[in-house]
Formats: C-alpha cells, structure tokens, sequence
C-alpha cells in the first residue's frame, strides 16, 4: 500500500489578465530532473515564502505526456497483478484537473485517462498473446458522479436520474452501488465512445440541477479480469476528478451553495484522513465515513494511490492555493 502527492501548476492561460506569477518550484531544486519544493509568497509578508514538500513537482512545461509516464504508467504493472489503484486530480477550479485527467483531443492532449486505458489494452492484448490464449483479460468500466453526497450513474440519461441518488450496501465485505451500470469494452475506441457519452451527460445533468460539474466528484472505474483455466483476478483502476476545493462559503451564500460546499468539504476531508492513515501506514483507514472512500474501498486490496495536486500560479488564487497546499501537506 503506498501514497504518492504529486503538485502540478499550470501554465498562465492566453487570455488569463493576472499575470502574475507567485507559485514557482524551489531555486534549490533548479538542477534536479524532477523538483520537489514548491515555493509560494505568505499573503501577510510577501517578503517572506511558504516552502512544501511533495514527492514531485511539476512546472508548467510539464507535458501530459510527462505526467503519464512518470507518475501513472508503472502503477499499471501493479493492476494487473491484481490490485487496485486511484489516481485523484484535487485543486480548485479552474486549476487544471479535468485537464490532467481527461486532456484535450489531440494526441499531445490526452490525459492521463486515455492514456491509461490504452496501456491497460496495450498489456492486455500482450498477456494474450505471450499465454497463446491460455489468459483472457476483459476490461469494463462505470462511470458515476457523487454530487451532494448522492451517487448518479453518468450511463443513465439525466432526465431518468432517481433525484436521491443510487443507494450503496455492503454486500460480502465489500460495498456495492445498487443498479450502477457496468460497460464493458474491449478496445480504446469503445471506451473512448462511452467515456464521452457519459462526459455530454455529466454535463448536461449539471445544468439541470442548476450546478456546475465542478462541484461533483467524477469517479471513473475500471474493472480488468484476468482469466485463467484455474483462476480469476479482478483489480480495479479508479481515476477521479474531485470537485474543486474552494470553499464557497466565504463568497456565495446561496443556500443551495452551501450544501455543495459542505458536502464537498466533509468528502474531501475525509479522502485526506484516508490518503494520511496509508502513508503513515496506520492500521485503521477511515474510508468508511464518506460514499466516495466507502465505494472506492480506498487503501484496501493492496492499492496504490496517486493524488495530483492540481495549482494555478497566479495571485489571484493566492489564498485557494495555500488552503490546497495546507490540505496536501496534511496528507504526509
Ligand atoms: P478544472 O478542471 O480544475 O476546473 P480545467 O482542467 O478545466 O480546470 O483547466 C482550466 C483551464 O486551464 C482550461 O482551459 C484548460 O485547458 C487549461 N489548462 C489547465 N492545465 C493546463 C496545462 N497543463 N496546459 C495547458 N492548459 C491547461
Ligand atoms: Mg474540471
């Protein structure tokens, strides 16, 4: 079981009017392949600046597909030894989190999702191939959204959504989303057809409800099984994008605004509380005190999880930037 917190900021977008960078890699790690030290401004002392440490980070050169190979690629091999793995995108909005995870079109912008099911086809069909057929790998997906604590199947039409969600029972042990759909699909172009389906709907529901699909939690699962003559190995890849971190509270006090936020800020705190019980290697992970770490089962089966710290450099995220590094650094 191991934790990797990794930082990305992103570049200053063309049309963004605050140019002014203050989020910048450590000068002392100016030399190394891969810095680790961030450095931002304290707002009440500009003279001064706030250092945090993570096991990378990455600047705003760094490309998809530099984020892919040195951070998510080898936790592939992991996968299909037949555990689980969860790569979290956390920021704020606006930071680049859909971005790190689902990218742009062209094949320089693919994120790290694409990415990742093409390696998971790529090592399927060479286990294939290398058994002569003795071992067939079969790859499904589901795909569902936590929106104020309620659990929606991105496959179902928005204007058939059950307003209260799709239940979860513990079922044997382990904890199941009643009537989540499961797709299979066998080649990256199906994946890629149903993924952006259920993307149209994630977004169209979104506007329905009055909301912005920044504020759900996105949670992509990848089932693979392995089957051989005399066993069965099922692992999954999970890849979320979180609902951004910012805390409306201080600014909208729409009621409907602050039960996203509460929602939000509880499953987040308690996805912090996990991500800290495995790296320190605590016996007891609290994953079953929020929906999304209670599905996940998160720190179970051996897995491996990845939390990508998603940064915009600019000022005018000053304070939104501090409180992500504060709640990155308390998962160390
Ligand atoms: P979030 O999902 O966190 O709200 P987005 O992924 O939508 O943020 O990113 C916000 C904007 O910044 C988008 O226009 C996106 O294309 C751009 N962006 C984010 N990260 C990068 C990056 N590393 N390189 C280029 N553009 C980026
Ligand atoms: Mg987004």
């Amino acid at each position: 079981m191991s934790v990797r917190v990794v930082a990305r900021i992103r570049p200053l977008l063309k049309n963004e009017l605050d140019k002014d960078t203050i989020v910048t890699t450590d000068e002392a790690d100016s030399g190394k392949a891969i810095p680790t030290v961030l450095r931002i401004p304290n707002p009440k002392n500009e003279a001064e600046s706030f250092r945090f440490q993570f096991n990378a980070v990455y600047d705003q050169d760094a490309t998809q597909q530099q984020i892919f190979d040195s951070e998510v690629s080898s936790t592939v091999k992991h996968l299909f030894k037949g555990f689980d793995t969860c790569v979290f995108a956390y920021g704020v909005t606006g930071t680049g989190k859909t971005h790190t995870m689902r990218g742009g079109k062209s094949l320089a912008d693919r994120g790290v999702i694409p990415r990742l099911l093409s390696n998971i086809y790529r090592r399927s069909r060479k286990i294939e191939k290398d058994s002569g057929g003795a071992t067939q790998v079969e790859v499904s997906m589901s795909y569902y959204e936590i929106y104020c604590d309620r659990v929606y199947d991105l496959f179902e039409a928005p204007e058939k959504r059950t307003p209260s969600g799709l239940p979860i029972r513990d079922n044997g042990g382990k904890t199941v989303v009643v009537g989540l759909s499961e797709k299979p699909c066998s080649t990256l172009k199906e994946f890629e057809q149903l993924y952006d389906q259920a993307n149209i709907n994630r977004s169209t529901s979104a506007t329905k409800l009055n909301a912005h699909s920044s504020r759900s939690h996105a949670i992509l699962c990848v089932k693979v099984t392995q089957t051989t003559e005399d066993k069965v190995l099922v692992s999954r890849a999970s890849a979320i994008d979180l609902a951004g971190s910012e805390d409306n509270r201080r600014t909208d006090n729409n009621k409907e605004r602050l039960i996203e936020s509460s929602a939000i800020n509880k499953s987040l705190f308690v996805l912090a509380q996990c991500v800290e019980a495995i790296s320190k290697k605590q016996n007891r992970i609290p994953y079953r005190e929020s929906k999304m770490t209670r599905i996940l089962s998160l720190g179970q089966n051996n897995g491996l999880t990845l939390m990508i710290l998603n940064l915009a450099p600019v000022r005018s995220y000053h304070l939104d930037t501090l409180s992500s590094l504060n709640f990155a650094n308390r998962t160390k």
